[in-house]
């Protein structure tokens, strides 16, 4: 395929993230390969994102079902989609179903979600689901995350009691407002310690997914291992926070 004349500011602005995660993963002696990128594409249009993925890149998140659920299909099979939204009982047939290149959900905090994952990647035959764990760090009232003291007992079960599941790690955003401290990312790294010695799991195979745009080089610092980034790659976001009309 012919190389665009001109690198798009998406491409570009990939580029020099891919660099900063390099360099933050030397100074803090890791390598940044075992690093992973996921390129936050919501509310940006199929262009933007083919654009992204022609320069490459093949990891990309969503945090709306619908939104996955029309992207997608109009995207090439090979892209790792990972959901890192709230995730409702009543959209996991259709996320499944619509999304078969579905790499991660990194978002799951409860057993029923859990439950119902595990049922529905059994019915439909598809490969083992990765799963992570989100926690909530930032001891704000909130709907999204367990607590820290829960994560060990969400975790046992997705390893002892979901086939179909692959328990892969934890999560955080941080907090409320999408911004996360220090104290953010120390806590999930004090949530492995505990989820590893509770199951007699290796720390590498439980992954920290945490850090966005405005500090992901210090929570790889912290010891992330997959950092999820939206407007630093594609721009500002132009719709208000919370819900349109
Ligand atoms: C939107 C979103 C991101 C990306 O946020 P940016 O600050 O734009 O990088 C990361 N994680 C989650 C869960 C998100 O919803």
């Amino acid at each position: 395929m012919a190389a665009p004349a001109m690198e798009g500011a998406a491409v570009s602005a990939l580029r020099s993230v891919l660099h900063r995660v390099r360099a933050a993963a030397e100074r803090s002696g890791r390598v940044s390969d075992h690093i992973r990128v996921v390129a936050v594409s919501k509310t940006k249009p199929v262009s933007l994102i083919r654009d992204v993925y022609d320069s490459g890149h093949r990891c990309f998140g969503e945090n709306y079902v619908q939104e996955l659920i029309d992207k997608a299909p109009q995207l090439p099979e090979d892209i790792e989609w990972h959901f890192v939204g709230h995730l409702q009982s009543n959209k996991v047939k259709s996320l499944l179903a619509a999304v078969p290149n579905l790499a991660m959900v990194q978002t799951v905090d409860n057993e029923k979600i859990a439950n119902h994952l595990d049922r529905f990647v059994a019915s439909i035959g598809r490969r083992p689901l990765n799963v992570l764990v989100q926690v909530n760090t930032s001891g704000e009232a909130s709907k999204s995350g367990v607590e820290p003291s829960d994560c060990v007992e969400l975790a046992r079960h997705l390893k002892l009691s979901c086939p179909n599941l692959v328990f892969s790690g934890l999560m955080t955003i941080g907090m409320k407002d999408y911004t996360s401290t220090p104290e953010n990312f120390k806590v999930l790294s004090n949530c492995r310690a505990n989820v590893c010695s509770a199951l007699g799991i290796s720390e590498e195979q439980c992954e920290l997914s945490m850090g966005m745009s405005g500090d992901f080089e210090q929570a790889i610092e912290m010891g992330s291992t997959s950092v999820r980034i939206g407007s630093t790659i594609f721009g500002p976001r132009e719709y208000p926070k919370k819900q349109e009309h």
